[in-house]
């Protein structure tokens, strides 16, 4: 992936370093945000590794994290490039589209949704419309994730602006009005459609992108690999040894996958309508 071919954003990730420890508390912040992952317990965030874009607290103390790194950049790049490929698909359909805040922090941080912490993995908070992403989720994905690489990290910062989008277009809301009124296991459904919708939309915009960035088999091959390894049933299975379908909230493996190739084969946000289908369809 050469993402350095990717136009860059105006604001790009603001960096507030962040408090240490803390990383691992789950849940604190309700349900108010739409997580990649549900849960991710016992690693260490610090934990060291020294290969590609992902930089550990041992190698660059938090607080001094240069705007100008590597990793710095790349994200900026993936900020920019969704800025741009959804303000033309915006365009395209008549509307006008206000690209979200990116924060990256280190640990925990504040958030219009209450504090944030690296646990959960990445999010979106619909509230202050802003994605947060600590990069040591990157090691986790390397770690735990079907290895990671660039366009396995670009695919879930994609599918955070995902939720972005379905925030500009009223689809958030929708979403949660009904799940106040709906029992667990149908509230659960629709999160399954919003998570789809947002790999849909991460693939979306990986077609847009593809051409510039000269994505390769083995870029979506990482992308595929990260969708494969973050579905319920395979989290679940890892987990805890058995699957609950009615407690999926992303949806399974080959349904994130497919949801994702869907977006990544079309270019076609609209292709992307996981309310439309029967559940049983997805
Ligand atoms: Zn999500």
């Amino acid at each position: 992936m050469e993402w350095k071919n990717l136009p860059g954003s105006g604001r790009g990730f603001e960096n507030r370093g962040g408090g240490r420890g803390g990383g691992l508390a789950v849940g604190g912040i309700g349900g108010l945000l739409l997580m990649l992952v549900a849960a991710f317990f016992g690693i260490d965030p610090r934990v060291v590794t020294n290969s590609g874009l992902v930089q550990t607290e041992q190698t660059q103390p938090q607080t001094e994290s240069g705007q100008n790194d590597e990793l710095s950049q790349f994200l900026n790049k993936i900020a920019g490039s969704t800025d741009k490929v959804w303000a033309d698909i915006f365009t395209e359909e008549g509307l006008k589209y206000n690209s979200p805040n990116f924060v990256r922090f280190s640990g925990q941080t504040q958030t219009g949704c209450g504090t944030g912490t690296s646990g959960v993995g990445p999010f979106y908070c619909p509230l202050d419309s802003t994605v947060y992403l600590d990069p040591s989720f990157f090691t986790e994905m390397q770690q735990q994730l079907g290895g990671g690489g660039d366009f396995a990290y670009s695919y879930v910062i994609a599918h955070e602006v995902g939720h972005h989008i379905q925030n500009e277009l009223g689809i958030a809301d929708q979403v949660q009005r009904q799940q106040q009124r709906l029992p667990e296991a149908q509230g659960n459904q629709l999160s399954v459609r919003m998570e789809l919708q947002a790999d849909c939309f991460a693939g979306v915009w990986g077609n847009r992108v593809s051409d510039l960035a000269q994505l390769t088999q083995d870029d979506v091959r990482e992308a595929v690999d990260t969708a494969a390894a973050i579905g319920d049933d395979t989290l679940q299975s890892r987990g805890r040894g058995y699957v609950q379908p009615d407690s999926f909230t992303h949806g399974t493996s080959e349904q994130r996958v497919n949801w994702f190739m869907r977006g990544f084969k079309s270019g076609d946000a609209d292709q992307c309508e996981t309310f439309k289908q029967d559940y049983s369809q997805l």
